[in-house]
């Protein structure tokens, strides 16, 4: 049985694990993301002394991950200063000489959820997370969605729910979903964290108004077999109902599928225990490995 390692690389900590081919995870540890000259031999040598077969690395981004580009495994401009054009999946390929699959963090949480979790066994799958941002991952065909750069669908441009005078939380955009329904957005707008306001509905009609522009958007242009709603935010399960009643308004009967005829089944909470991105990295790694 293979050895392999996997890694979910987030911009507060770094979740390092070892798997076998079926995805048991045998050892797991974390370490806080520091700078990258400290962290990034920290884990090379934790892999290291594991003797891995095969590497995958689910990143934060944005990160270059098509392996056409010449930045392909580099961190590229992000508020983290330390970590911008820095290559984070060279120094693995290099030590550890094992390949090394490198995708972004949210593509990897929807490969688990494609193979192990709610998605499981489908090919076309959006996961997106609502958390400290919102990040989609895109499975098309069986392949995650590299392109120029990769989806950056939580900051498309979404229509101001009427009553709702916050400013928008995105430093680039005047209105969208990112800025105003990502966790950060919800405690300024509220002046209370999400999981104090579980008992304000007036908090989650709005949210889920927003949540829904992105669900609808995504459907129309992604053409997906299945939509998982993950990252701390989902964890106010109640929206679930509100999130897809507004997403068939908003779709207005125009698309008619079987699909969309079992909404329950359709947009669903992520189905991993939390483990959707660790998986996928994994799961990421086993297929370098078989190419
Ligand atoms: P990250 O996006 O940083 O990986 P999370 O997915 O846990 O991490 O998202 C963190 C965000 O989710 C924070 O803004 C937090 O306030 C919010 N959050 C966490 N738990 C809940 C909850 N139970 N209800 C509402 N919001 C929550
Ligand atoms: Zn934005």
């Amino acid at each position: 049985m293979a050895k392999i390692g996997a890694i979910e690389a987030g911009g507060t900590k770094m979740v390092m694990a070892i798997g076998d081919e079926k995805s048991n995870i045998s050892e797991r540890e974390e370490i806080p993301t520091t700078e990258p000259k400290e962290c990034i031999p920290k884990m090379v040598e934790w892999f290291r002394l594991r003797n891995i077969d095969a590497l995958g690395i689910g990143a934060f981004g944005p990160t270059a991950v098509n392996p056409k580009d010449p930045r392909f495994g580099h961190i590229l401009i992000t508020p983290k200063t330390a970590w911008i054009n820095c290559d984070l999946r060279g120094p693995f390929l290099r030590e550890l000489n094992v390949p090394v699959g490198y995708d972004t963090d949210v593509n990897v949480a929807c490969l688990g959820e494609a193979v192990f979790g709610a998605a499981k066994g489908l090919s076309n799958v959006i996961y997106v997370t609502i958390g400290t941002g919102i990040g989609t991952g895109v499975m098309i065909e069986g392949n995650l969605l590299h392109g120029m750069l990769h989806a950056e669908a939580g900051h498309i441009h979404v229509e101001r729910v009427p009553g709702d005078d916050f400013k928008c939380n995105c430093p680039y955009h005047d209105c969208c979903l990112e800025g105003m329904a990502a966790g950060p957005a919800i405690e300024k707008r509220w002046g209370k964290k999400g999981y104090e306001l579980a008992g304000n509905d007036k908090v989650w009609d709005i949210e889920s108004s927003y949540i829904a522009q992105g669900v609808a958007t995504y459907i129309l242009c992604y053409s997906p077999q299945k939509i998982v709603l993950g990252g701390g935010v989902m964890k106010q399960e109640q929206m679930f109902p509100q999130v897809r009643q507004k997403t068939l308004k908003l779709l207005g009967g125009y698309l008619v599928t079987p699909e969309l005829d079992d909404i329950d089944n359709y947009i669903v909470p992520a189905g991993c225990g939390g483990d959707q991105g660790i998986l996928g990295s994994l799961e990421l790694g086993r297929r370098e490995l078989e190419k």
